[in-house]
């Protein structure tokens, strides 16, 4: 029995056979796809599929999106997470993180973001599902300052000193 707990199953790619990409995933013994939302645009989509395929979704603001996000998106993620609070299928804070591969990105504006979510998270008692890269200590430092409820280290690549720092704060990899 698995559980896919990062699948962006309503991306453009998957709009010609996504049903087929759930049956194949349930035959294969995988009992649930959890599907991070990146922006506030695709908030209602991730809801939809995990709905119609009756599997889980998050809702958060995904780093490489925060360039092209309004500082109002942060009050819609509050106000859908409070909305969906009784939604069983919502699982998570996230795709929430910080990324420090790409050029070019603003770093305090990915701080900004990455914090206030982890917050509204820790509010809303949710755990938070992480896009990690080149950004371990960053997201370490993030999650000692704000308690949330564990969650999942998505991609992790990092050292085994911060493994163990991510499991210590009930992290998964
Ligand atoms: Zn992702």
């Amino acid at each position: 029995m698995w559980v896919d707990t990062h699948c962006h199953l309503d991306a453009a790619e998957f709009a010609a056979d996504r049903d087929a990409v759930v049956a194949r995933a349930r035959a294969a013994g995988v009992v649930l796809q959890v599907i991070p939302a990146v922006e506030a645009a695709n908030f209602d989509a991730v809801r939809e599929i995990a709905q119609r395929h009756g599997l889980a979704y998050a809702l958060g603001i995904h780093p490489l999106y925060v360039g092209r996000a309004a500082d109002e998106d942060l009050e819609r993620l509050a106000e859908e997470l409070r909305r969906r609070r009784d939604d069983p299928r919502l699982v998570a804070v996230g795709e929430i993180g910080l990324d420090l591969f790409v050029a070019g990105l603003d770093l305090e504006r990915q701080r900004r973001f990455y914090l206030a979510q982890l917050a509204l998270a820790r509010d809303a008692g949710l755990p938070v599902i992480l896009h990690v890269r080149r950004s371990a200590d960053l997201l370490l430092h993030g999650l000692r300052r704000v308690e949330v409820a564990g969650g999942i280290a998505h991609a992790f690549n990092g050292s085994d000193a911060q493994a163990a720092q991510f499991a210590a704060l009930g992290l998964r990899l």
